[in-house]
């Protein structure tokens, strides 16, 4: 009898093992797709995006052009490293103004996310302009979409059409939004990236970017991350929020 019931644990370990390997690889995997350092299947030419992003952002953008609005894409799937080279170059940048750690953080994070916490890192996030008329010189500005801006069509015709295809801006108008500025550029597709938000939230941010080459990352406290997720990553339209309470 004994040795059944060892036999039977021992089956049952072996069993068991490559199933707890297999589930640790791939919540691994799955960490490294949310912050920008796995390799996702990415759709387009003058774009990047996941499938089911890409096909629906061709839709909105065939639909756009029979209103002679044509989208043009500036900026979407952006890696790890990518973000890191961009946040590096601005904090020393900022450095050398003379900008505290503090300020020089928070100056970044107007507009632009620590390596391993953009949207972008999740292939469902687009920035847009319009490709007509031309605009020499930074095309990311608020007030080109606004008033009689040259992407002020595009912008109206995006708040009228976009959430039909499942796009949404992420860091929207509203006074009560915390975290990132306005951006009138940014979308979402909201399938993908409601589903991305819900996991990244389980993510350790702490441990992930601890041993990165980030810098100011020994600010990155567990008050200060706390605080970023909060304002920043969760200071998103509600609508792209899971409905789910935690
Ligand atoms: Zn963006």
């Amino acid at each position: 009898m004994k040795i059944t019931a060892f036999l039977s644990l021992f089956f049952l370990l072996n069993i068991l093992q490559p199933l707890v390997a297999q589930e640790q690889s791939t919540a691994s995997s799955l960490t490294l797709l949310l912050t920008g350092q796995g390799s996702p299947v990415l759709i387009g030419d003058e774009y990047k995006l996941v499938e089911e992003a890409a096909v629906a952002f061709e839709n909105m953008s065939q639909a756009a052009a029979q209103d002679s609005i044509i989208i043009q894409a500036v900026s979407s799937y952006r890696s790890f490293d990518r973000q890191l080279a961009i946040w590096n170059r601005k904090f020393t940048k900022n450095e050398a103004l003379g900008l505290t750690p503090d300020q020089n953080i928070k100056k970044i994070t107007e507009y632009s996310t620590i390596p391993g916490t953009s949207r972008h890192h999740w292939g469902s996030d687009i920035d847009l302009i319009a490709a007509e008329p031309k605009v020499e010189g930074d095309v990311l500005l608020t007030r080109l979409f606004e008033n009689e801006g040259p992407y002020a069509a595009l912008k109206k015709w995006m708040d009228a059409h976009a959430n039909s295809f499942g796009f949404y801006l992420v860091y929207t108008k509203e006074d009560k939004r915390g975290g990132f500025q306005y951006e009138p550029w940014h979308y979402s597709y909201l399938p993908t990236s409601k589903k991305y938000l819900e996991w990244y939230l389980n993510l350790e941010l702490e441990s992930i970017l601890k041993d990165k080459n980030i810098l100011g990352k020994e600010y990155f406290t567990e008050e200060y991350m706390q605080h970023y997720l909060e304002e920043y990553i969760l200071g998103i339209s509600p609508e792209l929020l899971s409905q789910k309470k935690e």
